[in-house]
Order: C-alpha cells, then structure tokens, then sequence
C-alpha cells in the first residue's frame, strides 16, 4: 500500500489559509502605498515568505499576486513597489522582469500551469504504470509529479489556482 497524502485542498481553503497567516495591519514602509501586510508564516534567508500546500513551497507574495491578479506570465516575477520581503500586500506588488532568481521562480510557477482538457486526456492515455512514470509526465508537459498523480488518478486534475 502506497502512502497517501491528505486529500488535496480547494482553492478556496487554500486562499484563507494563506490570508490567516498574513498580518494586515504591518509597518508603512513607503508613504503612500499605506501599512504593509508582512507574511506571519516562515520566510526564506532573503526574506520572502514561503507558503506551502500540496507537497508544493510557493513564495507567498507570489502566491498573493497569482490569486489576486492571475498568473505571472512566463519570465515575469512578482516584485515589490515597497521593498519590503515578507509583503504581500496585492497593491504592493507589480510584475517585473528582473533577471535574479528567475530561474527559480519559473520552477516554482509551475505549480501553476493549467492542463487543457486535451492535455488531461492524453496524459491519461500516456501514463502506463510500471512503464511511462509520473514523474516522466512532469517533465514533459511541464508540471509538477503531483498535478500528473491527481490526472491519472483522477481525483483532481490540479490546484485550481489562477
Ligand atoms: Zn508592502
């Protein structure tokens, strides 16, 4: 018997776990943008808050950007108007195209890719246990191991962020 993990959560849940541990009322750190909201979970050495679900860590003021303000286009990253780490205030943040840490935010903006419904069914006819592994589909079609889990098991197709 394999292990399970709980059962995956709804965007919705996801979305008031990740506002329950975010402080609204922080510090101004720039006149004009108004009290800062400081992330209360833990944070990376950086500063940026980390926010995890599913198996998956996902910087959390990006995770703010992408359910408020919908998916970070490819090569863009979630910066601050206000400097300040740990914000996720949506109002502070913008989509820049600095260069610095891309390649890690591109990995971990994966998380976010949507399967079309054609992408779902082909994944389903691809995958043959013991043979084509899940862990091969990710790379494929550019996603995580657990988003191709949830396919061919049919209990979710993905976290239904953005
Ligand atoms: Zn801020």
């Amino acid at each position: 018997m394999g292990k399970r993990g709980p059962k995956p959560a709804t965007k919705e849940e996801l979305i008031v776990r990740f506002w329950s541990k975010v402080n609204k009322n922080g510090p101004i750190m720039k006149p004009g943008l108004g009290p800062c909201w400081p992330w209360t979970g833990s944070s990376n050495p950086k500063g940026y808050g980390g926010f995890r679900y599913g198996g998956c860590l996902v910087m959390a003021h990006r995770f703010a950007f992408t359910i408020t303000k919908g998916p970070l286009r490819k090569g863009k990253r979630a910066c601050h108007k206000c400097d300040y780490p740990p914000c996720v205030r949506p109002g502070h943040l913008f989509s820049g195209t600095q260069a610095e840490n891309l390649k890690d935010c591109r990995k971990k903006g994966r998380i976010f890719t949507k399967l079309s419904d054609a992408q779902v069914r082909r994944i389903r006819t691809l995958y043959v246990p013991r043979k084509v592994s899940v862990r091969n589909l990710a790379a494929r079609f550019n996603v995580t191991s657990s988003q191709i889990w949830h396919v061919v098991t049919g209990r979710q197709r993905m976290v239904p962020v953005g």
